[in-house]
């Protein structure tokens, strides 16, 4: 078994659909061990996407994440990491509409940046991740 961090970002948080995303996660086998909404402070959200410090997306990622709620959750499920990432579909959303249609990402995405979900891609980024949010 193995655990990954699942978050339901802002956008698809904000606009109600978080019941429609667990009915697919708990439909696809996977058990939530723990969920809570988080509302991240600007610090603890650039520690969460270091990998990406430098990058152009950055600055307006980490004001997005830390600018309204968003809900984690941990996920547990054999390959656990890598099939949540495979139900969330490919992280630019309109992408995800062409590749996986039926993809979380591709139901309730906007675009490249505000793709209603995050999930770790590796179990060393779960277990970094899951201590930034869950401690
Ligand atoms: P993920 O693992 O599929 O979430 O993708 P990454 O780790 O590459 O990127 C982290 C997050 O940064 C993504 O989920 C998007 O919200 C955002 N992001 C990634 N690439 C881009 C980009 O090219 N432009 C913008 N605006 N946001 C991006």
């Amino acid at each position: 078994m193995e655990k990954t961090l699942a978050l339901v970002k802002p956008d698809a948080y904000s606009t109600g659909h978080l019941d429609d995303i667990k009915k697919r996660i708990e439909a696809e086998g996977f058990k939530i061990v723990q969920e809570k909404e988080v509302k991240g402070t600007k610090s603890q959200i650039e520690e969460f996407y270091k990998e990406h410090e430098g990058r152009p997306f950055f600055e307006s990622l980490t004001t997005w994440m830390s600018s309204s709620p968003f809900y984690a959750m941990i996920l547990e499920k054999k390959d656990a990491v890598k099939a949540w990432r495979t139900l969330m579909g490919p992280t630019n959303s309109e992408k995800a509409r062409e590749e996986a249609p039926n993809s979380i990402r591709a139901l309730f995405g906007t675009d490249g940046s505000k793709n209603a979900t995050h999930g770790s891609d590796s179990l060393e980024s779960s277990a970094r991740e899951i201590g930034i949010i869950f401690g």
